[in-house]
């Protein structure tokens, strides 16, 4: 790690917290720990040319600028920012009449979006705390705590303890390139520490995602939760039960499509928040041996992808993470005398619709799922030209892939995924000799495999060889 960094770290007095009304050695009250630039490691050259024509423009005007968030965090942690937020005293109006490519939106917590290109700066006013002279035009709480609305302007150190962890309450200021640090986050960076600012329960109630935040950058940066951060986890994981599933579904695509979904995955069920996010799917999981398998296998398959740089849909993993629950309820309604045709539709389009109480799937993507259950059922249907009508479904691909997680989870036997990959790879030749043993194989209404091979090996074995 940098230099003057460490050197920071290790100097006297670097460990008294600054949280909350920080105090200094004489029990007066301090501002942030001022990191000069030469003792940190972060620089310009980290950053987006957007990003600096932002914090510049806004410094020229005689504003406060900072960058904050994650930027900062993983600049100090030698990764490359991805996005930047930038933090100031202006107004978003103030900060809309100096950017004509910019934009306010959100109610709940409003920003200014300036756009360059494909590349966003997110802008935000300093956040104040709450007095009792606010009306509920800008700061709002449910009678649970939870923050309904939070646009009560305030000064950048009452901006920085609202904010949710440590690390992420760390400000570059383009005044002079330091970094201001008012809740110790460079020690907990340094020692890879996720904590909550202020208390946790409190913070939780506020808004019930920051469990989820705090699972999702435990799992990317590799850091441990603090032990007073992850103790309310636990009881208070049912609130999530109250957040919009507009919000939810954002909030999973950031934990399951950021290349860290097997480790996010399987912390969020070490912490009880994954049965908040998807109820059925937490019951077949302990009912069907493979339900668990084939998540992981399909979250594993996204995040190599993900590092590869390759595209990835949602579809293909709420495909797999609701294919549990689909699977039960279908061999329920057949179990009540329903054909399997009828019953997997029936089963599918019940599972979404409960979901989507919880987390809203948009239906772009919702359909691509349903092809993908649909077609489960196609695939080993392959006589005549039922094989060539499936190979050329637009969503033949995503169900191939798809069947074969269900036979490395162990749900189905191996062997018709071989099948279809040697289908798809042979030539003309090849594809004829494998739909005669498909049909050799296969019986019309797909599993029932055994019967008829038994025929047409008889009636081969009997002919001239
Ligand atoms: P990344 O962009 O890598 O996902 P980030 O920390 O930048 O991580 P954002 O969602 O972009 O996350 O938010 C920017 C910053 O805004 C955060 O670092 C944090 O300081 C603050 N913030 C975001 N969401 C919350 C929240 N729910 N509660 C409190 N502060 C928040
Ligand atoms: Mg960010």
């Amino acid at each position: 790690m940098f230099k003057g960094f460490t050197r920071f770290l290790q100097s006297p007095g670097a460990h008294f917290r600054t949280l909350f009304g920080p105090q200094d050695a004489s029990g007066g009250h301090a501002g942030p720990r001022i990191i000069p630039r030469d003792q940190h490691p972060v620089s310009r050259q980290h950053f987006s040319e957007p990003a600096l024509k932002v914090l510049y423009r806004l410094h020229n005007a005689g504003f406060e600028a900072y960058l904050v968030g994650g930027c900062i965090r993983d600049s100090l942690l030698g990764k490359m920012p991805k996005d930047f937020d930038v933090a100031t005293d202006a107004t978003p109006e103030q900060v809309r009449e100096l950017f004509r490519n910019s934009r306010i939106i959100g109610r709940r917590f409003r920003i200014v979006h300036v756009r360059f290109g494909r590349e966003v700066i997110e802008v935000t006013t300093f956040r104040g705390t709450h007095g009792d002279d606010h009306d509920d035009h800008i700061a709002q709480q449910s009678e649970h705590g939870l923050l309904l609305r939070d646009n009560v302007w305030g000064s950048v150190q009452e901006d920085a303890i609202r904010r949710d962890f440590t690390v992420n309450a760390l400000y570059y200021s383009i005044a002079d390139f330091s970094i201001h640090d008012f809740a110790d986050g460079m020690r907990d960076i340094e020692s890879r520490t996720l904590r909550l600012i202020g208390d946790p329960a409190v913070r939780y109630r506020e808004d019930p995602v920051r469990m989820l935040r705090a699972v999702r950058f435990a799992a990317k940066l590799d850091f441990h939760i603090a032990a007073d951060s992850e103790a309310p986890i636990g009881e208070l994981a049912p609130l999530l039960l109250q957040i919009p599933p507009a919000r939810l579904f954002d909030e999973v695509l950031k934990l399951f499509m950021a290349g860290y979904g097997v480790v996010t995955f399987r912390l969020l069920r070490h912490y009880g928040l994954f049965a908040m996010l998807f109820p059925e799917t937490d019951e077949a999981m302990a009912q069907q041996p493979w339900a668990e398998p084939l998540i992981e296998h399909a979250l594993a398959s996204t995040d190599k992808r993900i590092h590869e740089e390759r595209p990835v849909t949602p579809a293909f993993l709420f495909a797999a993470l609701l294919w549990g629950p689909v699977q039960r309820r279908q061999a329920a309604l057949q179990a009540d005398g329903m054909p399997p045709v009828p019953a997997l539709q029936l089963a599918s389009q019940q599972v979404l619709s409960r979901q989507l109480q919880h987390i809203s799937i948009p239906k772009r993507f919702s359909m691509p799922m349903r092809d993908i259950w649909d077609l489960q059922q196609r695939l080993p249907q392959r006589r005549g030209k039922r094989a060539l009508q499936t190979r050329e479904h637009p969503r033949f691909r995503a169900a191939y892939d798809f069947l074969l997680l269900r036979e490395a989870a162990g749900e189905i036997e191996a062997g018709l995924g071989e099948w279809w990959t040697a289908y798809q790879e042979g030539d003309e030749h090849e594809q004829r000799r494998l739909l005669e043993k498909a049909g050799a194989d296969a019986a019309p209404g797909g599993d029932s495999r055994r019967r008829r091979p038994r025929k047409r090996r008889r009636r081969s074995s009997s002919g001239p060889s």
